[in-house]
């Protein structure tokens, strides 16, 4: 039997890199899984290949009617929901002067208030349970400052932030929020990143499963007693 028997969770951007990781990773442990994300085709095939206790829900993180489907789809389907983890994300950089508004919105958009749009929709049906867990994967980036990296820098402290405020005010409904921090993960957003120029104390880059551990224990009730905790998952880069 899994940590996670019975729980039921839901995971944006998990149609491929980390999502997708985390995703496999809780359905090994048992859990039932909602695959959310905009890219249907690999989110169908990893629902298809995850079997009985999988399926694929098309969600925006921006779009308020798209969770409110999520939520309903997830309930239709699985009869509940235990566990949100806000994954989606995007990146984007420019020096300070060429930063864009079209770029500081998009990217705020999507890491910062989708986050905020996903918290907000499961609150609900979470406390009606009697609690839940919600993970907001933040980054190193949302515990120091990087060149360029202005509106992902600051769409990342403000997960961080945004489980702080709910841990709090969440805590006495049962639901525990928390953030994560991956450093240097090889996916498709880090194509560009050259692991070698980066000082990892630990002497490599991370692969998804690297992270997918600390998912599945702030999933289950091994982390009954943290709430609004930062997890940092980098090899030791930040240290
Ligand atoms: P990725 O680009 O491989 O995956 C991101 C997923 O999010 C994709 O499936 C994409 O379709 C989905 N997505 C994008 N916009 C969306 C939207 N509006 N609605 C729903 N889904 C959307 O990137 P990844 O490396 O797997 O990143 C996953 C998360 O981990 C991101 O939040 C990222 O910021 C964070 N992170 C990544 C690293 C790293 O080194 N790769 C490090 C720290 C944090």
């Amino acid at each position: 039997s899994g940590r996670l028997d019975g729980r039921v969770a839901l995971i944006t951007g998990a149609a491929r890199g980390l999502g997708a990781e985390y995703a496999r990773a809780v359905a090994a442990e048992g859990a039932s899984i909602l695959i959310a994300d905009v890219l249907d085709e690999p989110g169908e095939a990893l629902a298809a290949e995850l079997g009985e206790r999988a399926a694929y829900a098309h969600l925006d993180v921006t779009s308020e009617a798209d969770w409110e489907a999520a939520v309903a789809a997830a309930a239709a389907r699985f009869g509940r929901l235990d566990v949100l983890v806000n994954n989606a994300g995007i990146a984007n950089s420019a020096p300070i002067e060429h930063f864009t508004l079209a770029k500081w919105n998009a990217v705020i958009a999507v890491n910062l208030t989708g986050t905020f749009l996903g918290c907000r929709a499961v609150v609900p049906a979470m406390k009606a349970a009697g609690g839940g867990s919600i993970v907001n994967i933040s980054s190193v980036e949302g515990l120091r400052g990087s060149p360029s990296l202005h509106g992902y820098t600051a769409s990342k402290f403000g997960v961080r932030g945004l489980a702080k405020s709910l841990a709090v005010e969440l805590g006495p409904a049962g639901i525990r929020v928390n953030s994560v921090h991956p450093g240097f993960i090889d996916t498709d957003m880090t194509t560009r990143i050259d692991p070698a120029n980066l000082v990892i104390p630990l002497g490599r880059g991370g692969a998804p499963r690297d992270v997918a551990g600390t998912i599945v224990f702030l999933a289950s009730d091994d982390s009954a007693w943290i709430t609004g905790a930062e997890f940092v998952v980098d090899g030791g880069m930040t240290a």
